[in-house]
């Protein structure tokens, strides 16, 4: 069957048909050249090409209102496609953190929350990430991504923008994936001993409370590399490790990166 250039072009970009808050929509679609983009809920994201492939991550935030949206592609000013996408309710639960007084105290630095929200808002053209990640430490994910946080039974209005892993003191921590080290911050207030990765096309990954950072900044890292120790500095009650990956600034459940086994048992304290 013979049809226009056009429309061939228009049925090309495959889009997954529901997505779930905090995870990621994955599109790909023919490299027709540059200035490729796709246009979520209020926002407009770059498509990049990759292996002969245009590519791009959309981020879903945890509070992306449930229903039904259009992704709608365009090349420059021209309308390339339109895609239906439900967006699905995640389960977010609570969870309530003892603070001590010490822990309350802590304020960021000068720059800490700064150079890690500009870290997070990175977008750079070139991808150095592998499709599957490496979990950063072996041990099971004893607090899960999006949980409303409590302070000592106060609501805090925050979620948790990470997941946290069960680890010793000391265990090493290797980079989930390839990329560069932009953040590598031995004495943050909050967040403790601190490596931010970029890993291009948007996506960043943060990890927090170690006890000795490794990398340096400027330096590439291959996927598995270690970057440091877990420890418990920063926000803390015990030794473990807080990662978080994020796609335009967005804050996405690391587990759309690769499945963390969850603990058998709920925890009683967690880290930030
Ligand atoms: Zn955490």
């Amino acid at each position: 069957m013979m049809m226009p250039a056009g429309l061939l072009l228009a049925a090309a970009f495959l889009v997954p048909s529901e997505v779930r808050q905090g995870r990621v929509i994955r599109v790909s679609g023919p490299a027709t050249g540059e200035g490729l983009s796709a246009e979520f809920g209020t926002k407009t994201f770059p498509i990049f090409v990759h292996g002969g492939v245009a590519q791009a991550m959309i981020p879903v935030s945890v509070d992306q209102k449930p229903g039904q949206y259009e992704v709608i592609f365009r090349q420059g000013k021209t309308e390339l496609q339109r895609s239906t996408l439900t967006v699905r309710k995640t389960a977010f639960r609570t969870q309530n953190i003892q603070a001590t007084k010490q822990m309350k105290e802590l304020r960021p630095i000068p720059g800490e929350v700064e150079r890690m929200q500009a870290l997070a808002a990175t977008v750079t053209p070139v991808r150095l990430f592998e499709d599957a990640f490496v979990p950063p430490v072996s041990g099971c994910q004893n607090s899960p991504f999006g949980v409303q946080r409590l302070h000592n039974g106060k609501p805090t209005g925050a979620y948790h923008r990470g997941v946290d892993q069960r680890g010793a003191q000391g265990t090493p921590i290797r980079a989930a994936a390839s990329g560069k080290v932009v953040v590598a911050q031995p004495d943050f207030q909050v967040r403790g001993g601190t490596v931010g990765i970029d890993h291009g096309h948007g996506l960043t990954s943060h990890y927090l409370h170690m006890s000795r950072v490794i990398a340096r900044e400027g330096q590439g890292v291959k996927q598995g590399e270690i970057i440091g120790y877990v420890g418990s500095t920063g926000f803390a009650t015990a030794a473990h490790l807080h990662w978080g990956t994020y796609v335009h600034g967005t804050p996405i459940d690391p587990n759309d990166f690769v499945a963390l086994r969850p603990c058998a048992a709920p925890q009683r304290k967690k880290g930030r």
